[in-house]
């Protein structure tokens, strides 16, 4: 699509980062481009009112940055994911595998309701474990999962396969 091949072009790709082996998407350039940033985030504040989404959450850190102006641009409330030890409230925490150990991201609980519908926002679905963990974490605090929209998707590891248990039906899109 246009925005698509839009969106595409302003993603640097940084080789060995973070480190060898590593094919780094950069978002940056995106982020500098007001053309773009505008487009991704109407793009993604569509999908909010589409999917009937009640409040946006944000994946630390760069979900922060897209998910902020999808919910003031779709009229919505945001709500950030954090790793954990950042979040001040009382919270729920959720852990989940990484390649080496383990992390943990956590939410303040208070801020959702079994009312709410929740669209989870990021930048980029890589193996899909953080945001395995974040649709996880929305359930246990009672509400319910509208969807999950990301700038990208790197299809070759394999995360929407993953996903798909978890999300039980709601839609993974990547712009
Ligand atoms: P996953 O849990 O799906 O393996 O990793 C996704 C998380 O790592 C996302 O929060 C995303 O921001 C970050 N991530 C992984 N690979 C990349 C990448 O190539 N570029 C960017 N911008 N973020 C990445």
């Amino acid at each position: 699509t246009d925005i698509g091949e839009l969106l595409l072009s302003r993603i640097r790709d940084v080789a060995d980062y973070p480190e060898p082996g590593v094919m780094f998407k950069d978002i940056t350039p995106l982020l500098a481009d007001p053309a773009a940033f505008t487009a991704l985030t109407d793009a993604l504040a569509e999908i909010a009112g589409r999917t009937g989404a009640t409040k946006v959450v944000g994946l630390e850190a760069r979900g922060f940055i897209l998910g902020a102006p999808v919910a003031v641009r779709a009229g919505l409330g945001f709500i950030p994911v954090r790793k954990a030890g950042k979040l001040p409230g009382a919270t729920l925490a959720q852990a989940y595998d990484l390649e080496y150990g383990s992390a943990e991201i956590e939410v303040h609980a208070e801020d959702l309701s079994a009312d709410d519908r929740v669209l989870v926002v990021d930048d980029v679905l890589a193996t899909g474990g953080t945001a395995e963990a974040s649709v996880q974490l929305i359930r246990r605090a009672g509400a319910e999962v509208a969807g999950l929209a990301v700038l990208m998707e790197l299809g070759f590891l394999g995360g929407r396969a993953r996903l798909e248990p978890a999300l039980a039906g709601a839609p993974l899109e990547a712009l």
